[in-house]
């Protein structure tokens, strides 16, 4: 169903229905060209609406100062529902279980305090091997914040030896076996590095069974593959909003809690003003009173400047519709394996997972030799792309901003290196 040829990509640009948006970007400037930028799982570009919408706030802030609270146009008090509404959508979750606030990691250390609480018995947290580096010292340090010794408290699943992906019957093998010990199941919902997407339903239900809670890192998943969040009865997940999501650098993140905690005022926290009751917050009294959904878990006042640039992303997320994003997403990355595979000159093999729905939209590929170079040529070649350490080269076209032209592009590029 794909060809070679570069009219097979510009017909496919010509059917797409989602073309339009790419121009509701900026992209770099390469060689007076606008960049091809495959790097939106690392940082999302910018949309072209952002600008106007934090012209706004900053005029808002001017007329109103201290009445925006209440009287801007945007009234500052509500800023996170502006961003959780649309994430609705996004990661299958109610409004009352979304909020939007502080970074990932951050939101990760908050999360681990009010869900792992271990006990004699049932201290462990499962966790991938390899991953993000952020996400491991979140644990290592909380495991340590509780006197305990990572060593033994936390367990990491591995690929098997001469295996780059996780076999999930070896996640639920651990879960098995450790299910009188598991306190918490942690994992990233896609894995940075090598791009497998796992099936977090399942784990849900075996972590549930075993008596675990479970918690996902959505940072490679949110605005790139729909989750139901709820309906999968996952407890709690992050996420970070300028990857997929474009939400700009150091852009808010995000957390999901699910309805039957995120009710639960008597489920330890650490709180803040910004999580207390609205009604009464600013009686400034004794007595911290949560909200009773996911905004009981804010702490601080809403940082306007640091979601403007995510609403207004999210208003073209809105329009498209994530499951047109992911039907294109599928599509376009399909594609650009069936190019990949008919690479001949260079030597490399693609680590992420050959089915379409055990990924998002990146593919890792692994160059024994030559992947320094290869990036370089890309760069000269005004290609965006992303490096890892030892070898791979991370590519991942966003459907929001990226056509089959510009994959075709990056195949003739690679191709027709010596
Ligand atoms: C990008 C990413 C992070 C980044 O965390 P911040 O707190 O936003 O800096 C953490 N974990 C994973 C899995 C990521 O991909």
């Amino acid at each position: 169903m794909f060809d070679l040829s570069r009219a097979f990509a510009e017909e496919q640009d010509q059917k797409d229905t989602l073309k339009n948006y790419k121009n509701q970007f900026y992209f770099p400037q390469r060689n007076g060209k606008d960049a091809i930028y495959f790097c939106g799982n690392s940082l999302g570009l910018q949309a072209r609406n952002v600008q106007q919408a934090v012209m706004q706030e900053l005029e808002d802030w001017q007329q109103c100062a201290v009445e925006g609270y209440w009287g801007a146009r945007n009234p500052w008090l509500y800023y996170q529902q502006y961003c959780s509404r649309p994430m609705m959508e996004i990661v299958g979750a109610s409004q009352e279980e979304l909020t939007v606030m502080n970074t990932l990691t951050v939101n990760l250390h908050l999360m681990m305090m009010s869900f792992y609480k271990p006990t004699k018995e049932r201290f462990k947290i499962l966790m991938e091997a390899g991953a993000f580096p952020s996400d491991q010292y979140a644990v290592e340090t909380q495991v340590k914040l509780h006197g305990l010794d990572p060593a033994t408290a936390i367990i990491e699943v591995a690929p098997r030896e001469g295996e780059f992906l996780i076999r999930e019957e070896d996640i639920f093998q651990i879960i098995d076996q450790e299910s009188s010990s598991l306190a918490l199941i942690l994992l990233g919902g896609i894995n940075y590095y090598t791009g497998q997407l796992f099936n977090m339903q399942s784990i849900t239900k075996a972590a549930h069974r075993a008596g675990a809670v479970v918690g996902f890192d959505l940072a490679h998943v949110v605005g790139n593959v729909p989750v139901k969040l709820h309906d999968w009865e996952v407890d709690f997940a992050v996420w970070c909003s300028y990857k997929y999501l474009n939400g700009g650098p150091g852009a808010v993140g995000g957390a999901f809690i699910h309805e039957r905690h995120a009710r639960d005022r008597n489920r330890p926290r650490l709180g803040g003003w910004w999580g207390n009751e609205e009604t009464i917050r600013f009686k400034m009294e004794k007595g911290f009173e949560p909200k009773d959904r996911a905004e009981g878990w804010q702490i601080s006042t809403a940082q306007v400047f640091n979601m403007v640039a995510l609403k207004a992303s999210l208003e073209l997320f809105e329009s498209a519709g994530m499951a047109a994003l992911r039907d294109k997403s599928i599509q376009l990355t399909n594609y650009l394996e069936f190019l990949l595979k008919h690479i001949e000159n260079i030597k490399f093999e693609i680590i992420t997972p050959k089915n379409c729905k055990e990924r998002g939209a990146q593919l890792s590929l692994l160059f024994h030799d030559r992947g320094k170079e290869i990036q370089q040529k890309m760069t000269e070649a005004g290609i965006i792309v992303d490096w890892r350490e030892p070898g791979v080269i991370r590519i991942s076209p966003a459907p929001l901003y990226n056509s089959y032209g510009d994959v075709f592009h990056f195949y003739e590029i690679i191709a027709n290196i010596a």
